[in-house]
C-alpha cells in the first residue's frame, strides 16, 4: 500500500477542519503552542516509514504517557494492577472527582488521570529513580528521535493542577497510593511533560501493534496477552467521552493527549501517530481524528 501517498492525500482533505478547535490552555505553558502544526507518521511491522509535515518536531505527548507508564507497570507486577483500577470507559470527564468518591476510590480505568496515577504509583515502588527509568524506558522505544522532560510545562502542570492533586489526595484517603501524594503527582506531571515527535510516537508504540515485541530490536517489550490488554483498554478508554466515535469513525484503538497527539494502532501491521493541537469538545486533537478516519477509510484498514 502506498502510504505516502495517502498521507498526502489526507494533508490536503483535512485542510477545511484547521482553525474549528482550540489549544488547550487550562495548562498556561500549553498555551501558546502554534495551532497550525500538523503531523503524521506511520511506522510498520515490517520497518517501513512514512510521514508528513511536522512528524519530527517534538510536542508534548500529555495523557499518551499513560501508555508508557501502564506498559511498564504491566512488566513489574502483571495483572496485580487491576486490584486498584478497572477497565471500564469512565463515561465522565477524564479528571473527575465525583466518580472517584462514588466508586470509593477506585478509578474506571488506568488511562483516565486517578488511574494513570495509580499506575504511576505502582512504578515508583519498582524503580529507584523513577524519572529517570521512566525517560529512558521512552527514550529506548522511541530510538533517534529522542524524548525530553519538558520543565516548564511540569512545572506550569504542578503550580495550577489543583485538581490533580485533589485527586491524588483522595486516592491517598481511600489507601490506594502506597507512595507519597507528592512524589506521585512529581512523577506524574513529569511523565505528562515528555516531548516526542509523531516520528518518535510511531516508533515506539509499533510493539502494541507486533504482539508486544519490537521489531527493530526482536526485543520483547511485553507478553502478547498483556498487549491484547493494552489495545483493549486503548480501544474503550482511550480517547476521553468520544470512544464511541472513534471507534465508530477510525476504528481503531488510539489514546489522545491534550497536546494535540493521538496514536493508534492496527495490529499486525502498523502504528500511526497524528498531531495537531487543536482540540474539539471532547478534548481530542480535531484534526488529528479527521485525519485517522481518512486514514482507515482509505487503506481499508481497521479492527473490524
Ligand atoms: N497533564 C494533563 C492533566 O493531567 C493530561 C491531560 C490529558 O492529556 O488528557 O490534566
Amino acid at each position: 500500500m502506498d502510504y505516502q501517498a495517502i498521507l498526502e492525500e489526507i494533508a490536503e482533505e483535512v485542510q477545511p477542519f484547521f482553525g474549528k478547535g482550540r489549544v488547550a490552555d487550562y495548562i498556561p505553558a500549553l498555551a501558546g503552542v502554534a495551532p497550525g502544526k500538523f503531523g503524521m507518521a506511520v511506522h510498520t511491522v515490517q520497518g517501513e516509514t512514512f510521514h508528513w509535515g511536522d512528524a519530527a518536531e517534538p510536542f508534548s505527548i500529555q495523557s499518551i504517557s499513560k501508555l508508557f507508564t501502564l506498559t511498564m507497570a504491566m512488566r513489574f507486577i502483571d495483572d496485580k494492577i487491576w486490584e486498584r483500577v478497572g477497565k471500564e470507559p469512565s463515561g465522565n470527564p477524564f479528571n473527575s472527582l465525583v466518580q472517584l468518591e462514588y466508586e470509593q476510590g477506585i478509578p474506571r480505568n488506568p488511562l483516565i488521570n486517578a488511574g494513570a496515577m495509580v499506575i504511576t504509583d505502582y512504578v515508583i515502588s519498582h524503580t529507584s529513580d523513577t524519572r529517570a527509568a521512566i525517560l529512558s524506558f521512552v527514550q529506548y522505544l522511541a530510538g533517534s528521535d529522542g524524548a525530553a522532560y519538558d520543565e516548564q510545562v511540569a512545572r506550569s502542570e504542578k503550580e495550577t493542577g489543583h485538581r490533580n492533586a485533589a485527586l491524588a489526595h483522595f486516592l491517598k484517603s481511600y489507601g490506594r497510593l502506597d507512595n507519597p501524594v507528592d512524589t506521585v503527582l512529581d512523577v506524574y506531571f513529569h511523565q505528562c511533560s515528555l516531548t516526542l515527535s509523531c516520528q518518535g510516537l510511531a516508533r515506539a508504540f509499533l510493539f502494541l501493534a507486533n504482539q508486544g515485541v519490537f521489531p527493530q530490536s526482536k526485543a520483547r517489550i511485553i507478553t502478547p496477552r498483556q498487549t491484547k490488554r493494552i489495545n483493549a483498554v486503548m480501544l474503550t478508554c482511550g480517547m476521553y467521552d468520544a470512544v464511541g466515535d472513534f471507534a465508530f469513525w477510525v476504528g481503531l484503538p488510539g489514546k489522545s493527549g491534550v497536546g494535540g497527539g493521538i496514536v493508534a494502532v492496527d495490529p499486525g501491521e502498523l502504528c500511526l501517530a497524528v498531531w495537531s493541537p487543536e482540540l474539539n469538545a471532547s478534548g481530542n486533537s480535531l484534526v488529528g481524528a479527521k485525519a485517522l478516519e481518512l486514514f482507515t477509510t482509505k487503506t481499508g484498514r481497521s479492527i473490524f
